[in-house]
């Protein structure tokens, strides 16, 4: 193969245990908890939406270090949203949600930085909210750990603290769309992929951080992510 211009390096993520998990999409569900539609003025169970991450949005953190990202271009309101995120280690288009565990290569904590207003002037607009969710640097991610390791995760506590003060705090129970749900309905619309992340949504409590907050994130039985904003 003979490349005209440098051909991009693969975006990975570090694996418990040792090897890096490399990334192929980043498939996200919008409002997929209460308290989180709520607070965005919205209620029910409405059917899942989604939308997509360039995979080198990714900013893989190993556990016990701290990272950085750059506060974004264009935003005077950068949210938090702590989330549960799904890789897939075997692909596949309409697969049942009673059959979807065994789609799931293990899971991470990641967040899903939004430029709010952004995101919000589009939305008023009727407009993609790609230049609100879609950004450099958009989506650091923990060490991944094989669901082997971990078993099925069906609950247990979901947490984001900035600088030590906790702001978000849910349960994997919480989901209004299970994550088994959320690939079959995923893999309605899209072949998925071995190398896919989903992340899964986020619980109530998002807001600002400025330069200089240090956010860290925790979801029980996947360790912690640990991210300053420079
Ligand atoms: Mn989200």
């Amino acid at each position: 193969m003979s490349y005209v211009i440098p051909p991009a390096a693969p975006v990975t993520v570090p694996v418990a245990g040792g090897g890096e998990f490399p990334v192929h999409r980043i498939y996200c569900v919008g409002r997929n908890y209460a308290d989180h539609a709520v607070e965005m003025g919205f209620t029910g169970r409405e059917p899942p939406f989604f939308f997509m991450k360039p995979a080198d949005a990714i900013v893989a953190l190993p556990e016990g270090t701290t990272g950085t990202i750059a506060y974004p271009t264009l935003t005077a309101n950068l949210h938090h949203e702590i989330e549960l995120v799904v890789a897939i280690g075997k692909g596949g288009r309409h697969i049942a949600a009673a059959n979807a565990t065994g789609h799931i290569w293990g899971y991470a904590v990641g967040l899903d930085m939004t430029r709010r207003d952004l995101q919000n002037e589009m939305k008023k607009q009727g407009r993609p909210w790609c230049i609100g969710k879609a950004f450099e640097q958009s989506a650091p991610i923990g060490t991944l750990v094989p669901l082997a390791q971990t078993g099925e995760l069906l609950q247990g506590a979901i947490t984001l603290a900035v600088n030590g003060q906790v702001r978000q705090h849910g349960d994997l129970r919480d989901l209004i769309w299970s994550v088994n749900e959320t690939i079959e309905q995923l893999s309605a619309a899209w072949t998925l992929q071995p190398g896919d992340l989903i992340f899964t949504g986020t619980p109530a409590g998002v807001g600002a951080v400025a330069r200089g907050d240090v956010m860290e994130g925790a979801i029980a039985g996947l360790g912690t992510l640990k991210v300053a904003v420079a």
